[in-house]
């Protein structure tokens, strides 16, 4: 097979990048991986995701801004202060670069045809460079691309480092574009049905997704796929050292509904800090977020703590959080959060101690336990796990009425915590979804809006007086439809930030405006679109109809009564915000709860 062009690729990305609906998107890139091989296709999903290798791997590209600028420089001559320029008109490395590149190319005949392989081998090299010394290699190898690229090309090439390619493509929208690629295979493809090729795909599409829910790397499954067919999937396990993706809690307004749904339940106390995943294969020892990275380092204490542990091959997850000996009390999460960092991570550990709550097992030596209920998941980690200063099991309880269930919870709330989760005992592990097999409590559920949203920043609006000065007035924020994986507008949010919020929100805002991207579903026009990239929680008073917003469409549309913005949620991925479904049931239980208070009635 003839070696890829990065053309090619460059190519097919500029089409994504104008499409007018999601569908044509995931069609392009269907037709790119079809044309791929078994290396290609994992090399693309990576660049794609802006990395050189799956997320869990942590081999960062590592570049900001100014070295890729650097690089421009080298390769085209022009000065940084000209790249700066353009840079701070167009708000984009990429166009700067391509732009520069014209200029440049009336002076330079001809460039060397570039390979997918070549792209992909200078970005891993700059990936393993770390130190001193490290940026001078990172920007000759950044610069000897862009030297041998078209303006079409070096776009691309000069987005990758940064994460943000500007194509809008998640990792629902990679899963699809495998599953209409495996689909045109099919026998007699072009004669089918629209029905019979939307249920072959959506077969395909689930096997792809579960296989996925238990090995975090696209890039390896795609590669499976090209070598074996869809059914090369069914090898794929967990194992360790390749975390699996997260389940998730639903949430309900009460212990009697709670009870009404599980019946005889397990309680257990909800912390509020890291969500954490644990491999342990012997000695290796490695945590990993939610969002599947890396996070080993940050947790020296811990790591020590499971080295401990008898058993030798196992996945644990748990919470972490800092712990104040002196006065026996948790830290707020602001305090734990502080120990994700880089640098001084030692200094932290001994300022801030955790203290880690084992709430679930899903591997202990070679078996996957995902299927087992969770009761008896629940006994094994009991048996594998002595508690000492560091680690413990969360704290749980079997009941059976909503009258035990509402004791256990004003228990925990006055003991500081922030509530309680309850769980089907008879449920497996669901991996990768929100299901009713957790249900969590939470102090501000009691009354009217209960919880907080995790929304999407998908544009921003300049501001008038004061805020003017950070060129931010308001945010307009998006919930996540996970059917159709597109982002619809829900609120306008003008208040709730402190200066330093609002510093950081500019800046990053900044980074990632864009021409409005085909997953973004708004009626409002901001005054600038960014990147649905970073993910904000928010508190409102309501939710109301209304026919603004772009959320739930079919009931009116929903929206936010008085939203304000609380934090960042950097440990969210996009794909994790609070889904269209999860404020349709928000707002009908906030109807209903209305109506038991006040007898109200719509
Ligand atoms: P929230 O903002 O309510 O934490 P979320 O969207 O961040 O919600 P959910 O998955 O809905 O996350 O809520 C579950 C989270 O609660 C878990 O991700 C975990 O981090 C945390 N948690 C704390 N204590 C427990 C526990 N005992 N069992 C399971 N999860 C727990």
């Amino acid at each position: 097979m003839i070696k890829m062009l990065f053309i090619t690729i460059a190519e097919y990305f500029d089409k994504i990048e104008n499409v007018s609906s999601r569908l044509e998107m995931t069609d392009y890139l269907a037709e790119l991986f079809e044309k791929t091989n078994k290396e290609e296709i994992k090399k693309i999903i990576y660049l794609l995701q802006g990395q050189v290798a799956p997320t869990f791997e942590g081999k960062e590209i590592g570049f900001g801004e100014k070295l890729i600028a650097e690089g421009i420089s080298k390769a085209t001559g022009f000065t940084r202060k000209e790249i700066e320029e353009s840079f701070s008109k167009k708000g984009d490395l990429g166009e700067v670069v391509e732009e520069m590149l014209i200029k440049k190319s009336q002076g330079s005949l001809f460039t060397k045809e570039l390979t997918l392989k070549k792209v992909f081998e200078n970005f891993e090299k700059m990936s393993l460079r770390e130190g001193i010394g490290s940026q001078e290699t990172k920007i000759k190898l950044l610069a000897e691309l862009f030297n041998s690229s078209t303006q079409k090309e070096a776009k691309y090439i000069a987005r990758i480092p940064l994460g943000n390619i500007r194509l809008g493509v998640g990792d629902p929208t990679i899963m699809d574009s495998i599953a209409i690629m495996i689909a045109k295979q099919e026998k007699n493809w072009l004669k089918l049905k629209e029905e019979e090729k939307r249920k072959i795909k959506q077969k395909l599409r689930e096997k792809i997704e579960k296989a996925y829910n238990v090995y975090s790397d696209l890039g390896e499954i795609s590669e499976i796929i090209k070598e074996k067919g869809i059914n090369g999937l069914k090898k794929v396990e967990i194992k360790t050292g390749t975390p699996i993706r997260p389940t998730a809690a639903e949430r309900l307004p009460s212990a009697k509904e709670i009870i009404k749904k599980l019946g005889k339940c397990a309680v257990e106390a909800k912390y509020d800090g890291f969500r954490i995943l644990i491999s342990k294969d012997d000695n290796e020892i490695k945590i990993f977020s939610r969002q599947s990275e890396n996070i080993t380092k940050m947790f020296p204490e811990i790591i020590e703590a499971v080295k401990q542990l008898k058993s030798k091959k196992l996945f644990i997850e748990g919470e972490a959080l800092a712990f104040n000996e002196e006065t026996n009390e948790y830290y707020p999460f602001q305090i734990t959060i502080q120990r994700k960092r880089k640098y001084d991570v030692e200094k932290k550990a001994k300022e801030y101690p955790l203290q880690l709550f084992l709430f679930d097992i899903v591997y202990l030596e070679g078996k996957n336990l995902m299927e087992k209920p969770f009761k008896e998941r629940r006994k094994i980690l009991e048996s594998i796990i002595k508690e000492n200063e560091i680690i413990k099991l969360s704290e749980m309880k079997i009941i059976n009425s909503a009258k035990e269930l509402e004791k256990f919870f004003e228990e925990k709330i006055s003991q500081g915590l922030e509530g309680i989760m309850a769980k089907d005992l008879d449920a497996p592990y669901i991996a990768g979804a929100r299901k009713f097999s957790w249900i969590k409590l939470k102090r501000s559920y009691k009354g009217n809006l209960d919880d907080t949203l995790d929304l999407v920043i998908i544009g921003y609006y300049t501001g008038k007086g004061k805020r003017t000065q950070f060129g931010l007035g308001a945010l307009l924020v998006a919930a996540y439809n996970k059917e159709k994986d597109l982002f619809e507008s829900i609120a306008k949010i003008g208040t709730g930030m402190t200066e330093e919020i609002l510093k950081e929100l500019e800046e990053r805002l900044s980074k990632i405006k864009t021409i409005k991207n085909v997953r973004i579903i708004s009626e409002l026009k901001p005054d600038y679109w960014v990147e649905p990239k970073i993910v904000i929680e928010v508190r409102a008073d309501e939710i109301t109809k209304s026919p603004l917003h772009s959320c739930a469409k079919e009931e009116t549309g929903l929206a936010l009564r008085f939203p304000r913005m609380i934090k960042f949620r950097n440990d969210k991925k996009p794909e994790q915000a609070t889904t269209t479904n999860e404020v349709k049931q928000m707002y009908s239980k906030q109807k209903k709860v209305s109506v038991e208070l006040f007898g109200q009635k719509e």
